[in-house]
């Protein structure tokens, strides 16, 4: 029989051990708990398409019609819904960013991915400069995907709430640990780089929004009702909790673009898995027999995930390569 043990129920190792599962491999699953993780703060949205130079990424066009397959499918196993396909309107700051947009979303790459008439935007948004609209973007409710998927693994007995230390085992094991690879990691632990990220919960009068908003931050619904805006970078930070700097910097910039009242219900701070490359890190650890790691999200996991899980699946069972861009192979060449 296939054995695997999968340390890290974020949303990284959710999805990787909902697609070994599928492949028929008997699992294990250790996590310690969703406290801190970016997974149980994230707001859950993706959108393939870069803004700064409107353009998308050769890996994001491959993992986004792989994603809905994944999600759709883990909502039936879970009889859940948690996957909410929904239009993206971004905010144009300036008539340079709304001619770009214009110009470069009639090439073939990119048409299929916008809509050519945005939603109208609650009149509450300034948008002097217009607006854009992404028809393929839309939010994940990752809190709910992962707390379903731990009741259904904890009354199988195939998960346990633990710790488990990064070494040396014979088995096949998987680390999904995410920003914590950092601290425990024995093995290219500066490969994972921490960078905090924090999100502001809000109230807003009037008709829910009908579609996700852009204005250099977001605004997404949120599971528990209203939104969440956010979100910060932060590279440099004492601790992992939420600050009143970062509540007074976003909060200043949703008022900026929303002239309707809101009220800020509440605040998050979580820690994302980055990369030098910002590319994932996937496959074997060097120097350790039956190793793997499944890291290195950034703040793109709800798109990359589920193509990088179905590639590793694949390079577990047939041994096939890793596609280079996100194989930790990568690493090795450059030391
Ligand atoms: C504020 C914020 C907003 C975000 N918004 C978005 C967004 O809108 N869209 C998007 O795509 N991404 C977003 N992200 C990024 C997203 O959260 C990450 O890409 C993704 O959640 C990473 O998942 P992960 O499973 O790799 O890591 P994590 O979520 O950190 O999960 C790691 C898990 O491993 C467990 N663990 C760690 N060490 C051990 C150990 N030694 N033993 C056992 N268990 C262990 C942890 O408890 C945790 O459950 C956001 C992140 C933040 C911080």
């Amino acid at each position: 029989m296939k054995k695997c043990t999968v340390v890290g129920q974020g949303l990284a190792g959710t999805v990787l051990a909902f697609l070994l599962q599928r492949a028929g491999w008997h699992l294990t699953i250790v996590d310690r708990g969703h406290e801190g993780s970016a997974s149980a703060v994230a707001a859950g949205m993706w959108n393939p398409v870069s803004f700064r130079r409107v353009s998308v990424e050769p890996l994001l066009m491959s993992s986004h019609p792989e994603m809905a397959g994944v999600y759709r499918a883990m909502e039936v196993w879970l009889g859940e819904r948690f996957f909410f396909p929904t239009p993206l309107v971004r905010v144009f700051p300036d008539q340079q960013s709304a001619n770009l947009w214009d110009e470069k979303t009639r090439r073939p790459l990119l048409s299929p991915l916008v809509q050519p008439v945005p939603p109208s935007l609650s009149p509450h948004f300034n948008a002097p400069f217009g607006t854009g609209c992404v028809a393929g973007a839309g939010w994940l409710d990752v809190p709910k995907m992962l707390g379903a998927a731990r009741a259904a693994w904890m009354a199988s007995n195939t998960l346990t709430a633990e710790s488990r230390s990064a070494g040396y085992s014979g088995e096949v094991t998987i680390w999904c640990t995410g920003a914590a690879w950092h601290a425990e990691g024995a093995a290219w632990r500066h490969a994972v780089i921490p960078n905090k990220g924090q999100l502001l919960q809000v109230e807003m009068d009037g008709p829910a929004l009908e579609e996700l908003v852009h204005f250099g931050n977001f605004l997404v619904p949120s599971g528990s009702g209203g939104y969440v805006t956010g979100a910060t970078y932060e590279r440099s930070f004492d601790h992992a909790q939420p600050t009143p700097e970062a509540r007074a910097l976003l909060s200043t910039a949703l008022e900026e673009v929303y002239s309707g009242p809101f009220a800020i219900t509440g605040q998050t701070a979580g820690i994302r898995p980055t990369t030098r490359d910002r590319q994932p890190l996937i496959g074997p650890v060097e120097g350790w027999t039956n190793q793997y790691l499944f890291n290195g999200f950034g703040s793109r996991g709800v798109l990359l995930v589920p193509w990088c899980a179905a590639r590793l699946v694949e390079h577990l069972e047939t041994g096939c390569a890793l596609p280079r861009a996100v194989a930790t192979s990568r690493l090795s060449a450059r030391t």
